[in-house]
């Protein structure tokens, strides 16, 4: 029997229903997930594992699991532990990997959007990095604090914390901390303030691909191909519109991230009346059907009615499978 492809995922927090949300999208409904950490498929051999993300890029790494969905703050975290890891900065061209071991980002997932960021009481004076020097900061993230400050030459005291980071100053256990923001009114609560990012994050799918047999690769290919497949039906809309046909060329650069529009006579054998009443000649108007692969926004909108469109459906896409 073919062994399933095993996916691990956050069990319950801030990654979890977004990253459910895609896998129902791909067909993977995850039901009863208070009662119980493993799920089976029957149409397509997957098993899902929820555990804490912490330990989600070591799962992958060490080949329990063959594929994680988890904060690239974690992946960093646990790369910046290991003393032979090598990383580059563009992570879709790279893999982070130690001696023989390797963690192969799949793809980014767009939600989950934060940075890993220094702040410091509001009252500091600040001007550089170099007010931290020989300071107390308290993080979660202790390696990728270190090797942060070691690259910019700063000597600090690290004060590991696994929560509530953003209290220490206030408690005396440290001068400043280093933790995740994301809108930053946690920051504005505990009276502190931004004052350097160390890096950006958001959700990413890590594999161990470079480890499995051919047979686990087909399957993660597949299982990979449904998720690229719904992340890019999210962003982008199936727009269609009635428009002048002397107007084509500049209401086709209107149309955010547009992929080949399908331009069509309109119908002009039988017309109703509202069609004569809105577009008088049938015969200066087309047909667009287009894929907006970017946001359209109200203002393009009403830019292409301008331009003389009418009848505009901006309508949601489910998959898009190039
Ligand atoms: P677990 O119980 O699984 O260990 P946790 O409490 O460590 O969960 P969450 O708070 O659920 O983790 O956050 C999960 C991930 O969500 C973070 O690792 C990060 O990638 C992302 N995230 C997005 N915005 C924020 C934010 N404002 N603060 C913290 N994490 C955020
Ligand atoms: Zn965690």
């Amino acid at each position: 029997m073919l062994e399933p492809l095993k996916l691990t995922i956050q069990k319950s927090g801030r990654l979890f229903n977004q990253t459910a949300d895609i896998l129902k999208k791909c067909s993977f409904h995850l039901e009863y997930v208070d009662r119980s950490f493993r799920h089976v498929f029957k149409d397509f051999p997957l098993e899902i594992l929820l555990v804490r993300d912490d330990d989600i890029p070591s799962l992958v790494h060490r080949g329990a699991c063959d594929v994680g969905i988890v904060g690239l703050n974690e992946v960093k975290e646990f790369a910046a532990s290991f003393t032979d890891f090598t990383e580059s900065n563009q992570p879709e061209q790279n893999c982070q990997q130690t001696q023989g071991h390797r963690l192969h980002y799949e793809c980014h997932l767009g939600f989950s959007r934060c940075r890993l960021s220094l702040a410091v009481p509001v009252e500091a004076e600040y001007h550089d990095l170099k007010w931290f020097s020989q300071k107390k900061i308290a993080t979660s993230y202790p390696a990728c604090l270190e090797e942060f400050m070691a690259k910019q030459g700063v000597e600090i005291q690290v004060v590991p914390i696994s929560g509530s980071v953003e209290t220490m100053p206030a408690m005396g256990v440290a001068d400043g901390i280093c933790d995740l923001v994301a809108t930053g009114s946690s920051l504005v609560q505990h009276k502190l303030k931004e004052v350097a990012t160390v890096f950006h994050s958001e959700a990413v799918m890590v594999s161990a691909r470079e480890q499995l047999d051919p047979e686990k690769l087909k399957l993660l290919d597949l299982f990979c191909g449904r998720v690229k497949g719904v992340l890019k039906a999210q962003s982008s809309k199936y727009v269609m519109m009635n428009a002048p046909r002397v107007k084509l060329n500049r209401i086709m650069k209107l149309i955010p991230g547009l992929r080949k529009p399908t331009v069509m006579p309109l119908y002009s054998g039988e017309l109703t009346f509202s069609d004569i009443h809105e577009l008088k000649n049938t015969d200066d108007y087309v047909a667009v059907h287009a894929v907006a692969t970017e946001p359209v926004f109200w203002s393009t909108i009403e830019a292409l009615k301008n331009l003389g469109a009418s009848s505009i459906l901006v309508v949601p896409i489910e998959k898009i499978i190039d």
